[in-house]
């Protein structure tokens, strides 16, 4: 075989029928990064606002009152999981029990319903992240959102080949104000949160894909965008792993 006359696909499609052949999470057996079994425990986020996916309990309704009040910033959200069970679980891993292994699986379900989303779009030019305030990635050694942010475009570098998004090296945005985890604050003190947390500096590409893991009120989301729309940026994708339903507060 002349591996020189082999695309970046090709040759990524031999290495994993020889290499990859155990589950990631169970260690089963199987041709992909997590089996079956596996895949279908992470729970779906099947009924979702058609703008914000949101989750939504009643069926009928495909835009969220959020969205008709305040039509959000961004063109398209891909947000496949709510943020429960093994998704959860795996998240929380990461964030605080040093589980960086965790990232691999997770980032790779995104990319396949990435793959179900851009499949007859234009993929974004660079993929900028949301950050950590430096203070928060001292004390946690490493920011989480960097590190699934660079385990994506490797994993899309190996389908797309150049066509991939690139990884903004460093990231335009960055955490000026140190604020408190948005877990802990009530929904309403989320939505007062000030807006200057974030600032842009750098190159920013006419189509973005901002990257969060998780994503709550969408506050964070819009702002940042926002900041990268002034910045020049024309079409904002949002691409998070999870999506919190709203809290009775
Ligand atoms: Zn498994
Ligand atoms: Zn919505």
């Amino acid at each position: 075989m002349d591996w020189k006359k082999l695309s970046t696909t090709k040759i990524n499609k031999v290495y994993c029928g020889l290499f990859l052949t155990r589950c990631y999470l169970c260690n089963a057996s199987c041709q992909s990064t997590l089996c079956k079994h596996c895949e279908a425990g992470f729970v779906s986020n099947k009924h979702h606002c058609q703008r914000c996916k949101r989750p939504m309990t009643n069926q009928k309704d495909t835009i969220c009152l959020h969205c008709t009040l305040f039509p959000p910033p961004y063109k398209a959200c891909i947000a496949p999981f709510r943020f429960e069970g093994i998704t959860k679980t795996l998240i929380h891993h990461i964030k605080f029990h040093q589980g960086n292994h965790y990232i691999r699986p997770l980032t790779y379900l995104l990319s396949q319903h990435l793959h179900q989303h851009y499949e007859n779009r234009a993929w974004p030019e660079q993929l900028i992240y949301i950050p950590s305030h430096p203070k928060r990635i001292k004390e946690r050694g490493f920011c989480q959102t960097r590190t699934m942010s660079a385990q994506l475009i490797k994993q899309l570098r190996q389908t797309l080949g150049d066509h991939s998004p690139t990884l903004a090296v460093p990231n335009p945005l960055s955490k000026i104000q140190h604020s408190q985890a948005q877990h802990s604050l009530s929904r309403t003190h989320r939505l007062d949160a000030p807006q200057s947390v974030y600032s842009v500096q750098g190159r920013v590409a006419k189509h973005v894909a901002l990257f969060d893991d998780v994503m709550t009120t969408g506050s964070t989301i819009e702002n940042a965008t926002r900041l990268l729309q002034q910045a020049g940026a024309e079409q904002v994708d949002v691409w998070v792993i999870a999506r919190t339903a709203d809290k009775q507060d």
